[in-house]
């Protein structure tokens, strides 16, 4: 992929121009006293270092971006405007100016008036019907407007490189382009995890379905050492086997996929690790009635929520000895207290672990900074969710192909 050098020697230094930088600052946000707060800060934080180094060359940085998924017309629940708020916290000194629309009057006068090294946040991209649009026409008809924005562009957006959409994938053909160095950086991580990792490579699966990770499952069948499965998805695994899960999340059609799934596994001497006992309540809630249960006897009126405390044992050990681990989705519900202990468990053995550790998914990202542990303590916590496992299952993806040559 091209470089911010390669750009800035292809356009001649980088000084008063407008750079449009995608980037990636879908951020879960919760509301309190009627009050809209970012709960995780992660992807602004990881997006600040090529916007300062865009901005400590003199380049006017227009960032665009989307929150949540409107349905391609305003909406104020998914405004950026709470973003922008945290970007002045994040760059003292330097002045964010911000947009209420993506490249109608105000992205038009803002984008005028940008001087060199300052930074222009526009209103999301995903209040545009072209940005997501099937159709190529109406799709490139909105990156041509974006594009006249700018005279260059850089592509950092790594959580929404496997998306073809107009911001991603279409405005780099219309300017001068290169990749930023989130970009650079994730993909050199999954390119670690593909090409020979340092064994034993071991796999923590979790999360809420297994339909959303079935590609992936598939793609780590062939490369890992070991797969460690909890979270909502191992009730459709323990159901396979021929146990009750009771009011468990259970995706039935996918009984026969993962029944699949355990047959390879043995056939490839990959070895699959399942919870032994798992803490069951009687409803989705942090004040439900809970307790610890054997993961072959789940009684037929409660819910598995998270991984038991002998199976966190089991999974910290399984980990020990790892050269190499991908982490992705929750063992439990952490949001609630109850429930978090398992993924707490998880989430300390990697941080302790010698292991070139990866955590990739928004929610295992997040469950890590929520439980208060050092990212310093992991190899890479990945900005991307779904770009990672697209990635890891040998997918193209278009925001990457369209940075490339
Ligand atoms: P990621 O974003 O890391 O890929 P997912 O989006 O697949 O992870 O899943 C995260 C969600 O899974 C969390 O919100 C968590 O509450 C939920 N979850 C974890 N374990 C369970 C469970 N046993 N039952 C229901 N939901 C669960
Ligand atoms: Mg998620």
């Amino acid at each position: 992929m091209r470089t911010v050098e390669e750009l800035a020697a292809q356009v001649d230094g980088l000084r008063g121009k407008r750079v449009l930088v995608r980037s990636d600052l879908n951020v879960p946000l919760a509301e309190r006293d009627g009050v809209r707060e970012i709960t995780d800060d992660g992807r602004v934080r990881a997006s600040l270092p090529t916007w300062q180094r865009l901005l400590d060359e003199g380049a006017r940085v227009v960032v665009c971006a989307h929150l949540g998924r409107p349905k391609g017309a305003p909406e104020e629940r998914y405004s950026l405007a709470p973003v922008a708020e945290r970007v002045r916290e994040l760059l003292p000194g330097v002045t964010v100016r911000f947009a209420t629309d993506t490249m109608g009057e105000s992205a038009q006068e803002q984008a005028a008036v940008l001087a060199d090294g300052e930074l222009l946040l526009l209103e999301n991209l995903r209040f545009n019907p072209g940005e997501t649009s099937k159709d190529d026409d109406e799709r490139g008809r909105f990156a041509r407007d974006l594009a006249d924005l700018a005279s260059a562009y850089v592509g950092d957006g790594f959580g929404a490189v496997h998306r073809r959409h107009a911001s991603v994938y279409d405005v780099p053909r219309h300017l001068p382009s290169a990749a930023g160095g989130l970009v650079l950086a994730e993909v050199e991580v999954l390119r670690r995890l593909t090409q020979d990792p340092a064994r034993p490579y071991v796999v923590v699966l979790g999360g809420s379905k297994v339909s959303d990770k079935l590609g992936v499952i598939d793609a780590l069948l062939g490369t890992a050492d070991r797969i460690l499965v909890g979270g909502g998805m191992v009730f459709t695994f323990l159901a396979a086997q021929g146990h009750d899960v009771g009011t468990s999340l259970l995706e039935a059609d996918q009984l026969d996929t993962v029944r699949g799934y355990l047959t390879t596994a043995a056939e490839r001497g990959v070895d699959v690790v399942l919870p032994t006992d798992v803490v069951a309540a009687t409803a989705f809630s942090a004040d439900a009635e809970h307790g610890v249960v054997a993961a072959d006897a789940i009684p037929a009126d409660r819910m598995g929520l998270d991984i038991g405390p002998e199976s966190a044992t089991a999974f910290a050990a399984a980990l020990a000895d790892a050269g190499t681990v991908f982490w992705n989705g929750p063992m439990g519900v952490f949001e609630m207290e109850p429930y978090a202990a398992g993924t707490r468990a998880v989430a300390e053995a990697l941080a302790r672990s010698d292991a070139f550790s990866v955590v990739g998914g928004g929610d295992s990202a997040a469950a890590v900074r929520a439980l208060g542990l050092s990212e310093d303590d992991f190899g890479h916590i990945s900005t991307g969710g779904g770009a990672s496992l697209e990635y890891l299952q040998g997918d193209e993806l278009p925001g990457l192909q369209a940075l490339e040559g």
